[in-house]
């Protein structure tokens, strides 16, 4: 059991906390998330319920059923019968419902925003990133499907006696797991490509989050995905993640490292695919030649955009000895300068960690360094004054190898400053880490920051950015390296992965006299001698 669930299963979604509201100030109010709550694949009668509380204030959003390993087993049946169905329509049409959904995200944004504000308590600027990830993921595999699903013809053995295709049959039933950073993001955008290639869902979204993927499920449906396709399981990864993997036909896990290893080998014995987009530490390189305010501005969204609780956020940075004095003061400036806030506008830079153990974890790794000699440039402090959970963006010097948040993520808004010598030391010491999630440098020549982004080992690696520039490259691989991931969303490989690909080869009357290897077994061999031959000149 994660920490998240035992808190969530304890005290509800966020824990106790004094001093917590008690009348209602979000949006959206009970009538909705209680109208929300009645979606889910689990009954409410005769089920234990969770609370799920806004990290912004502590106040009670709503509760959702614990589902069962029955509760998923009925939902894979009912997910099975409506993917046969779903698989026969042309892929056109389901990308149709695609691209009504981009329209109806994009109109309907400000309730989203709202609940997704409300789950996670990050900031509103932040929370229209997903807004943004989610119009652009539906409208690329809207596009891209088609084409990519489409038989190909390839190249045979006897080209023109042996006709032979590629197929792309959807894999079934997807297992969706997602975690509580990116409500709408992590829950959905896997989804859509799942759904485009023919497949149906069962999804278990984290504990703390489950208001944000019901809604935007439900948009789906009103953009014409058949009811019964998407099945939204609430409850305990190790009861209602472990029976979604022993059952589905591919899992997509977006989560821990930790908990990707127990995924993995759960998926490993019943042989089936799995998908794993994990935790990262990651760094960023800026060499002595860089535009500083663009590159100091670039650090800021870089380590604090989501309150810093982003996967692919710098944690790291490495900046070389001739500016790292003045990059690291300009830094420590305008960090202290960022808006911390609570309310559900735009208006505040950073919003709220998520949780109560956020907080623990995001407070420990700061004392622990600070205990150990770390020196605070900026921030280092809870801030209950404006949230329960509310903590100053943080910028640390001189970490050393000894201490927690040198090598482990910390998951939070917290940057740690290393001058170096060279860009050298900067591309070891950057690699020097157990992950490859994500990497960014900094150049004033874009061709030698390319350069040196070729040399570490990450999936994404951005120049001249903090993130976002590689993950909203829909048409290129997103994912982790070492212990970051397994697999890539994003791409071809995003949408492929939720397919089995069937090669069916017709053959000619000919080509079936052509290689009998019975009757005349000589001739057999030396035709086929001459045909190699012969084969070797041609062009393909
Ligand atoms: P987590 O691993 O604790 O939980 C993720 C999900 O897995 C939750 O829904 C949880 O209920 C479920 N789960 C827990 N135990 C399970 C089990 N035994 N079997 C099946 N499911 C189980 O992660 P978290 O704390 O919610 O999320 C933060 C972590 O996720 C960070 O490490 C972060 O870097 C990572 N993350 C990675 C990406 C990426 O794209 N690489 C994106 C977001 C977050």
């Amino acid at each position: 059991m994660t920490d998240t669930e035992a808190r969530t299963e304890a005290t509800g979604a966020n824990g106790s906390n004094p001093g917590l509201a008690t009348t209602s100030q979000l949006r959206p109010g009970r009538t909705e998330t209680d109208r929300l709550s009645g979606r889910v694949a689990v009954p409410a009668e005769g089920r234990e319920s969770a609370e799920v509380r806004s990290p912004l204030n502590g106040e009670l959003l709503g509760v959702v059923p614990i589902g069962t390993a029955d509760d998923v087993t009925a939902a894979m049946e009912r997910a099975r019968s409506a993917q046969r169905v779903w698989a026969t329509k042309p892929v056109k049409e389901r990308a149709a419902v695609l691209l009504r959904y981009h329209d109806l995200v994009l109109e309907q944004q400000d309730e989203l925003l709202d609940l997704i504000q409300a789950e996670n308590g990050k900031a509103r600027v932040w929370a229209f990133e997903e807004i943004l990830d989610q119009a652009v993921t539906a409208r690329y595999y809207a596009r891209l499907a088609p084409r990519a699903l489409k038989p190909k013809a390839k190249l045979t053995a006897l080209p023109g006696l042996v006709r032979t295709w590629e197929h792309h049959l959807p894999k079934g039933v997807i297992g969706v797991i997602s975690p509580w950073n990116y409500p709408l993001v992590l829950a959905v955008s896997d989804a859509l490509a799942a759904l485009v290639a023919g497949n149906a869902i069962v999804i278990k979204p984290d504990s703390q989050t489950p208001f944000t993927a019901i809604r935007a499920f439900e948009m789906l449906e009103e953009s014409g995905l058949p009811k019964g396709l998407v099945q939204i399981v609430t409850g305990p990864g190790r009861s209602v993640g472990t029976a979604i993997i022993d059952q589905a036909d591919y899992v997509m896990f977006t989560g821990s490292t930790d908990t990707g290893r127990k995924v993995a080998s759960q998926a490993a014995e019943r042989l089936i695919g799995m998908s794993a987009e994990l935790g990262g530490k990651n760094p960023m390189v800026v060499t002595a030649d860089v535009d500083l305010d663009t590159a100091v501005e670039g650090a800021v969204v870089a380590a604090f955009a989501n309150t810093g609780q982003l996967c692919i956020s710098i944690e790291r940075i490495y900046v070389e000895d001739a500016i790292a004095g003045r990059f690291t003061d300009q830094l420590a400036q305008r960090v202290s300068a960022l808006r911390l806030g609570a309310e559900q506008s735009y208006g505040a830079e950073v919003g709220a960690l998520a949780s109560q153990d956020q907080l623990d974890k995001v407070s420990a790794h700061v004392q622990d360094a600070v205990v150990k000699g770390a020196r605070v440039l900026a921030g280092a402090k809870a801030r209950p004054d404006i949230g329960p959970f509310h903590y100053e963006p943080t910028v640390l010097a001189d970490v050393t190898p000894d201490m927690d948040l040198y090598a482990d993520e910390t998951f939070g808004p917290v940057v740690a400053v290393y001058p170096v010598q060279s860009v050298d030391e900067a591309v070891d010491k950057a690699n020097d880490t157990q992950y490859g999630l994500n990497a960014s440098v900094y150049s004033g020549d874009p061709k030698h920051g390319r350069a040196i982004a070729a040399r570490l080992q990450a999936g994404t690696v951005n120049v001249n950015d903090g993130y976002s520039s590689a993950w909203a490259t829909l048409d290129a691989p997103m994912g982790g390296m070492k212990a970051s991931g397994l697999g890539r969303r994003h791409g071809h490989e995003g949408l492929l992965k939720y397919t089995e690909s069937q090669t069916i080869a017709v053959r000619s009357p000919l080509a079936a006299k052509l290689q009998d290897p019975t009757g005349d077994p000589r001739g057999y061999a030396k035709r086929f001698t001459k045909i190699l031959k012969l084969a070797k000149h041609l062009p393909r």
